[in-house]
């Protein structure tokens, strides 16, 4: 019987899963049925993102954080595939930190033509997981939710791929229940332009704090305060920007801050980042973490310790992503597929301490690139994914930081150049803080399709002069 390989969720690390197998097959082997769930009707995961917040159109939970305006908040060329690249699907250079429904294009553009669509089953949402270990099969119960049907599958591999930002972390605040104005999770936050005029508190410092406040200013804020717990962040905030230690209390529209000092707000955004939330798993398969570079219990951050026939994918905290993903499924393949040996538990459990203990001594973010570069390169040396130069990528992760930290509103105008293909980016036509319109057609086609209202016009004209200069 053909080896059974099921996969949970059809985001960008169970898009690199199929096109794993999809290139082993290509090269000749003979590879499993495989029959992949997604819950919602397309894939893409994060980047498939709505209006939506709180319930879908089938009443499942909505899966996706990303908003209106989102930008990549990274160059492009720290995630490109290495089998497919920017070049092969734009056919022209475009800039460093394309919008959300440009990537969403692009890692759609690889998938589609690998013809791997047939193995998902969309509207699909896995409900509850057994392995049986006696026989060593994980039998699946999924809903499909259009037809309303319960089934049940079974495998002899399960990758679980559902992504971990998507179910909110919420501390608890004294006050904040009665707090008059509007309180989110960055997860429901959709567009900063309900923000304009307001005085708008973030809680957390982090990706999510940041973007949002920044969009925010960009769409008008009136004021943007940053509360932290750990430390500040620290950039050159515009002058309407100020970070402030951690919120105690709130008493009406009033936070009060741990060093005395307070502040009115109009609205609250709590972006203190998501759980690791595995719903469909029992206890013993579900993966218990925070937000780190090597959640613990998974062998080379992919297998579970426990139960070698379960793989998680992109369990990790990401300075790489898409072609991280890749070099995970790369590796979950060839273990799948009995080309690469495991070995035994207390080796593995070596392996597994060894990356942990390193973990806890990272000094910085420069130090955290670095050792998620050398976990790629492990992994990629393990399979036949295309070798890249991790090297200079890791070295434009440090540029990255270097340049938010000198311009915090203008480091998505910075080109970079691809180490897959050597080509330069292109420059944006419009400059991050005037781009209004987010979408693809706008993106690729610039001003000339434009649909923005006057003024805005009058600001991408602004920029095409200096552009020209
Ligand atoms: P996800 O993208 O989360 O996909 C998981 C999939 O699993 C989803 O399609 C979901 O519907 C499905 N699923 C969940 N539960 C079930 C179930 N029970 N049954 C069936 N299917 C299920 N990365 C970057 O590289 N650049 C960025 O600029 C960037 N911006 C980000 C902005 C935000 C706000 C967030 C939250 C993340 C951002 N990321 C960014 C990181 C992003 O998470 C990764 O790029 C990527 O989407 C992770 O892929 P994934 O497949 O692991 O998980
Ligand atoms: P995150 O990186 O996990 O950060 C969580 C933040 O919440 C940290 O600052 C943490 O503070 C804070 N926090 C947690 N509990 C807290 C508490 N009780 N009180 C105060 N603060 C608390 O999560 P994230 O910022 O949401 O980012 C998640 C992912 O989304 C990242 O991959 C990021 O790249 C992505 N993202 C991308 C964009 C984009 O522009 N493309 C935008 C947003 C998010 P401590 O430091 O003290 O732990």
């Amino acid at each position: 019987m053909k080896l059974r390989v099921g996969i949970i969720g059809a985001g960008p690390s169970g898009m690199a899963q199929l096109r794993a197998f999809e290139s082993a097959r290509q090269l000749g082997a003979d590879i499993p049925e495989i029959v992949c769930f997604e819950k919602q009707s397309d894939w893409g995961g994060q980047w498939n993102s709505s209006w939506r917040t709180g319930l879908d159109a089938a009443g499942e939970p909505v899966h996706s954080s990303m908003y209106r305006h989102l930008w990549s908040n990274g160059p492009k060329e720290c995630l490109e595939f290495a089998d497919y690249t920017f070049d092969e699907h734009f056919g022209r250079p475009i800039s460093s930190y394309p919008p959300r429904e440009v990537l969403f294009d692009y890692i759609k553009g690889r998938v589609e033509k690998s013809d791997v669509r047939k193995y998902v089953r969309f509207n699909t949402t896995a409900r509850w997981v057994s392995y049986n270990e006696q026989t060593q099969e994980f039998t699946v119960t999924v809903e499909d939710l259009a037809a309303q049907k319960t089934e049940t599958h079974v495998f002899d591999k399960l990758v679980v791929s559902v992504g971990h930002f998507s179910v909110p972390h919420v501390p608890q605040f004294d006050g904040i229940n009665s707090f008059p104005g509007e309180v989110l999770h960055a997860h429901d936050f959709r567009g900063a332009e309900r923000f304009a005029g307001k005085d708008l508190l973030l809680i957390g410092s982090s990706y999510s704090a940041e973007d949002i406040g920044m969009q925010s200013h960009k769409m008008g804020a009136k004021s943007v305060t940053f509360s932290y717990r750990s430390g500040p962040m620290g950039f050159d905030w515009p002058e309407s920007a100020v970070e402030r230690p951690l919120v105690t209390r709130f008493e009406g529209r009033t936070a009060h801050f741990s060093d005395g000092t307070t502040g009115e707000f109009d609205a609250v955004v709590l972006c203190t980042g998501y759980q690791h939330k595995y719903p469909f798993l029992p206890a013993e398969l579900s993966l218990k973490s925070k937000n780190v570079l090597y959640p613990g219990n998974l062998y080379k951050g992919v297998i579970w310790q426990d139960n070698t026939n379960l793989f998680y994918l992109g369990a990790q905290d990401q300075y790489y992503t898409f072609n991280m993903f890749d070099a995970q499924a790369w590796f979950a393949r060839d273990v799948m597929l009995g080309r690469i040996e495991l070995p035994a538990a207390e080796e593995r459990a070596a392996d597994i301490q060894v990356w942990l203990e390193r973990q806890d001594a990272l000094p910085d973010h420069d130090a955290e690139a670095d050792y998620q570069t050398d976990y790629l390169r492990e992994l990629i040396a393990l399979t036949d994914y295309p070798e890249f130069d991790l090297d200079t990528v890791s070295a434009l992760f440090k540029q990255w930081m270097k340049d938010k930290e000198d311009d915090i509103l203008g480091y998505r105008d910075n080109i970079h150049r691809s180490v897959m293909t050597g080509t330069m980016a292109a420059r944006h036509h419009t400059r991050w803080i005037n781009a209004m319109d987010d979408s693809l057609q706008r993106y690729l086609n610039g001003p000339s399709q434009d649909v923005d209202t006057g003024a805005l016009t009058a600001l991408t004209r602004d920029d095409e002069q200096i552009a020209a200069k």
